[in-house]
């Protein structure tokens, strides 16, 4: 399988037992099998076709920024877009952008360019395949407002068009997932700004994510999903849980709805606290919380 892989890409980039942990926000996550780094469509065309051919279970890994990685790690193939996958280019008021280049860089190339849109992306620590997945968003903004179309390769290994409509974007989710698209490129939408407006958004809005979120440790963000007309934060600090632990893994105290690894946890940590935080919210306000967080491997 190793050497099949390497006749796709170059044997550099075809990795074994690569721990996971190095490769989320959570800082956690055992070994994966095998990972691979491919560099352009006609590479990943080629090694998802194989992988299919073989039946080998693979996944594709963005900035990991909304991923558990169980401590047993992953029995499969981890995919990282790199190499073409990291451009971003800019014409006129779009912006297109590879799958594997950080929202970071889009949100800059915007503002250099003083185009208005992207601002509310900015401080969301994910690349652009993964804020598709996603549907990523904050501050009344999210990926369904900018993106025009998006191009993806399937199951099959062929290279598509998709356009916005039919990836049925909706809060924190979209078609990618179920349809097992691997997002390639995206086009954004933007338009003519402010330049000096659109950086003091920015600002602003990163200033209120440093006001309100524990950013100083590992995490993926929100670990719940807003459920309808109401917060998981909140909820979660209604029900007593500000602080709560399991093993290395708590509750922000600054915000109810950020599980954080604070000292040395284990997935397993962080999964235990998930659990029980949905269990004594469903008792206490008899609402279901939903995990935005992706588990990954067994748990
Ligand atoms: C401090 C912090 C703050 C955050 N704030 C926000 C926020 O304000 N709003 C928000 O929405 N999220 C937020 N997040 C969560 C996270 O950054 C987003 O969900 C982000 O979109 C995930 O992107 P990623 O590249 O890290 O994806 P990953 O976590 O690597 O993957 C997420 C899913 O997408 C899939 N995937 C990744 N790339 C591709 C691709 N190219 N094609 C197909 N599938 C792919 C993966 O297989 C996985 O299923 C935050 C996280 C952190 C740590």
């Amino acid at each position: 399988m190793l050497n099949n892989l390497r006749n796709y890409t170059d044997a550099s980039r075809v990795e074994e037992n690569v721990m996971m942990s190095g490769h989320t926000t959570f800082r956690v996550g055992g070994p994966a099998k095998v990972m691979v780094t491919v560099n352009s469509v006609s590479e990943l065309k080629n090694v998802v076709t194989y992988l299919r051919k073989c039946a080998l279970p693979y996944f594709i890994l963005g900035n990991g920024s909304n991923i558990l990685v169980s401590d047993k790690g992953y029995d499969g193939v981890v995919l990282r877009l790199s190499g073409d996958f990291l451009k971003v280019d800019t014409f006129g008021a779009v912006i297109m952008a590879g799958a594997g280049a950080s929202l970071g860089s889009v949100c800059k190339a915007a503002l250099d360019n003083s185009l208005t849109g992207m601002e509310f992306a900015y401080g969301i620590p994910g690349t652009v395949g993964g804020a598709i997945v996603m549907n990523a968003g904050a501050y009344d903004g999210d990926m369904s407002m900018v993106v025009d179309g998006v191009e993806a390769v399937t199951t099959e290994g062929e290279a598509i068009f998709v356009a916005p409509h039919s990836l049925a974007f909706g809060y924190r989710t979209s078609a990618v997932r179920k349809a097992e698209l691997i997002v390639t490129k995206v086009t954004f939408k933007l338009a003519k700004g402010d330049k000096d407006a659109i950086d003091a958004k920015m600002q602003e809005l990163m200033g209120r994510r440093k006001d309100k979120q524990p950013l100083e440790y590992p995490s993926a963000g929100s670990t719940f999903k807003r459920p309808k007309d109401n917060f998981a934060g909140k909820l979660i600090e209604e029900a007593g849980l500000k602080g709560q632990r399991v093993g290395g893994a708590c509750v922000s105290t600054k915000h109810c709805g950020f599980i954080i690894n604070d000292d040395n946890a284990t997935a397993k940590d962080i999964s235990d606290l998930m659990d029980l935080v949905r269990q004594k919210v469903y008792d206490t306000s008899n609402v279901k919380l939903e995990p935005e967080v992706i588990k990954i491997g067994k748990f």
